[in-house]
C-alpha cells in the first residue's frame, strides 16, 4: 500500500484564509496519524478565536462581490472546479484513503459522490429559477432566494472529501461564502481541495479552511457574522452544536450517528441478501453512518445468516477492508464486543484477534465481526459502534421487527431484504429513518434527492443535500409589485 507521508513527505496542514495559507496564530499543531501505520503523516494547525476572526472577515470580505456574481457565473466556477477535482481524484483518493484507513476504491467511490453534488449544485443555474405570478389586478409577487453571508460546516472524519462536498458546492453556488473546519483526523483531503478552489477561479475568501478541534468549532459558532451552520458527525456533538447555533439565533442543520437495521425475512434473495449485508457492515470498515449496524432477522433465516458468516469471514483486512481511524476509536470497538460476549451474546464472526496486513502490523486493524443472539436492549444492539460489526437480534415476525425499529434511538436509515413487494411497501411506509432502502444494504439517495435522517441521526429542519438544502443555505425573499393605479379595490390596494 501507498500512502502519503510513508512513502512521501509528512504534509503541514494549514488554514486556508483569503486564498492562501495562513499559520495558526498560536502556532499550535497536531499529528495527523495515519490508520494504516500508526505513524505520523503529517500535522494539522490547532485553530483558535483569532484564527476564526481571520477566516470569516476574509469569506465576509468577499461576500458582497460573490452575492452579486450572477448565479450562472458561479456555475462557471463550479464547473471548472469539478473538472479539476476529477482530473486529480486519484491524488485526492490517496490523501483520503491515507488519512481516515479507507481503501482507495473506496476513497474515490467517494470523491464522485462529492461530484454529483457538485453537479446538483451546478445545475441551479437552470433549475432554480425563483418564481413570478400576478397575484391581483396589476399586483406580481416574485419569490427569489438571497444567500445568507458567511456560512460554516463543521465534518467529521470518515468521509474527508464526500461529506464537506455536501455542503460547499451547493451553499457557494447559492451566492454564500463557506468556512470548512474539517476533522483534525483527515486535514489532508480539504487542503489539496482548497488548492483546488484556487485553480479554478473562486474569488479569494469565498472558500476557506479552518482547522482544529472543539475550540475552533465554537469560536465558529458563536461568531456574530456566521449565519448558519451545518454540521455532520456524532449524535452527541451534533446536538451540542445544535443548541449552541440555535441559542445564538442561527439556524443549524446537525446530522448525527445512526445504527441502521437490516431487516431479513426468510424470502429474501440469496445472493443479493449476502452481499448486500456483508458489504454493507464492512464497507468503510464500518466508519460509515450509512453502515448497517443492526440485523433484524425475521423468523427462520439461519440458512442466510450462515452464508453471511461464511462470506465476512473471508473477508481480508488491508485489501477488502480498510483500517479503523485511531487507537481511541480500535479501543470502543474492542470493549463494545467484549460487553456484548459479557452479556450473552455469541460472537459468530470475530475480528478481534484480525491479522494485521504485512507491513501494517502497527495499524489499527478490526476485523469482520458478527453478533448473534443480542437482545434489542442490549448496548451491542443500540448504539453506534462505528467499527465492521453488525448485531444480529431475531424476531419472531415482521410487526416485531418494526418494532425493534421504531425502538431505535437513530432514524438515519433501514433497508429489508425481501421478494415480496408487500413485505417491501409494509417496510417503506412503518419505518420512521429517514432513509428507506429495499434490498440495499446503504440506501443513500442519489442527487436531486436528498441525504437525512431522523430521531437523534438529525438535529434541525431539512436534508443536507437536494432541493430541501436549498432552504437551508438560503433565505427566500419575496417581493411583491404595483405599478399600474387601479379603479377596482382590492385587498392590496
Ligand atoms: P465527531 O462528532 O467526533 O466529530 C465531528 C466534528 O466535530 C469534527 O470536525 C470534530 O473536530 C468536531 N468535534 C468533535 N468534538 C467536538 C465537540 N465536543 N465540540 C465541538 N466540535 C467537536 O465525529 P467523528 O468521529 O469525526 O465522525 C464519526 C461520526 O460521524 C459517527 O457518529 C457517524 O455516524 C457520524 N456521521 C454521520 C453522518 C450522517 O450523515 N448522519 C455522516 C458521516 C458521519
Amino acid at each position: 500500500m501507498s500512502l502519503v507521508g510513508i512513502n512521501s513527505k509528512p504534509v503541514t496542514c494549514d488554514h486556508w484564509i483569503g486564498g492562501e495559507p495562513k499559520t495558526p496564530v498560536s502556532g499550535r499543531y497536531r499529528e495527523v496519524i495515519s490508520p494504516y501505520t500508526g505513524s505520523a503523516i503529517g500535522k494539522v494547525a490547532l485553530g483558535s478565536k483569532a484564527d476564526v476572526d481571520a477566516a470569516v472577515a476574509a469569506a465576509q470580505k468577499a461576500f458582497p462581490a460573490w452575492r452579486a456574481t450572477p448565479v450562472k457565473e458561479r456555475a462557471q466556477l463550479l464547473f471548472k472546479f469539478r473538472e479539476l477535482v476529477l482530473a486529480n481524484l486519484d491524488e485526492l483518493a490517496h490523501l483520503a484513503a491515507s488519512e481516515s484507513g479507507k481503501t482507495h476504491g473506496e476513497a474515490r467511490a467517494e470523491v464522485l459522490k462529492g461530484i454529483e453534488v457538485t453537479e446538483f449544485a451546478l445545475s441551479l443555474q437552470n433549475s432554480d429559477s425563483g418564481g413570478i405570478m400576478d397575484v391581483s389586478r396589476g399586483v406580481s409577487c416574485e419569490m427569489r432566494r438571497e444567500p445568507l453571508g458567511v456560512v460554516a460546516g463543521i465534518v467529521p472524519f470518515n468521509f474527508p472529501a464526500m461529506v464537506p462536498m455536501w455542503m460547499y458546492p451547493i451553499a457557494i453556488a447559492l451566492g454564500n461564502c463557506f468556512v470548512l473546519k474539517p476533522s483534525e483526523k483527515v486535514p489532508l483531503t480539504s487542503q489539496r481541495v482548497a488548492r483546488l478552489t484556487k485553480e479554478a477561479g473562486f474569488p479569494d475568501g469565498v472558500f476557506s479552511l479552518l482547522n482544529g478541534t472543539r475550540e475552533a468549532v465554537e469560536a465558529l459558532i458563536d461568531h456574530d457574522l456566521v449565519k448558519a451552520v451545518g454540521f455532520v458527525g456524532s449524535s452527541p456533538v451534533a446536538l451540542d452544536v445544535y443548541k449552541r447555533a440555535t441559542a445564538r439565533g442561527k439556524r443549524a442543520l446537525c446530522l448525527g450517528g445512526a445504527k441502521n437495521p437490516l431487516i431479513v425475512v426468510p424470502d429474501a434473495d440469496e445472493a443479493i441478501t449476502v452481499r448486500g449485508v456483508v458489504d454493507s457492515f464492512t464497507g468503510c470498515a464500518g466508519q460509515r453512518c450509512m453502515a448497517a449496524s443492526l440485523m433484524i432477522a425475521v423468523g427462520d433465516v439461519d440458512h442466510l445468516i450462515g452464508k453471511i458468516r461464511k462470506t465476512a469471514a473471508e473477508l481480508p483486512v488491508g485489501p477488502g477492508m480498510g483500517a479503523i481511524v485511531d487507537k481511541g476509536a480500535l479501543d470502543r470497538i474492542h470493549r463494545h464486543v467484549d460487553d456484548a460476549e459479557k452479556a450473552g451474546a455469541k460472537i459468530i464472526v470475530d475480528g478481534r484477534k484480525v491479522k494485521a496486513p504485512a507491513g501494517h502490523e502497527a495499524g489499527y486493524w478490526f476485523g469482520p465481526t458478527i453478533i448473534d443472539h443480542a437482545r434489542p436492549d442490549m448496548a451491542c444492539a443500540r448504539e453506534e459502534i462505528f467499527g465492521p460489526v453488525i448485531t444480529i437480534v431475531r424476531a419472531k415476525t415482521l410487526a416485531e421487527a418494526m418494532a425493534i425499529d421504531a425502538g431505535n434511538p437513530f432514524g438515519n436509515a433501514t433497508s429489508v431484504f425481501t421478494t415480496s413487494g408487500a413485505v417491501a411497501r409494509y417496510v417503506a411506509d412503518h419505518s420512521a429513518s429517514g432513509m428507506i432502502g429495499v434490498n440495499i444494504g446503504v440506501p443513500v439517495p442519489r442527487e436531486p434527492f436528498s441525504f437525512g435522517g431522523t430521531k437523534s441521526s438529525k438535529y434541525g429542519h431539512s436534508d443536507i443535500t437536494g432541493e430541501s438544502s436549498l432552504d437551508f443555505w438560503s433565505d427566500l425573499k419575496k417581493i411583491t409589485v404595483k405599478w399600474s393605479p387601479q379603479s377596482d379595490a382590492s385587498w392590496m390596494s
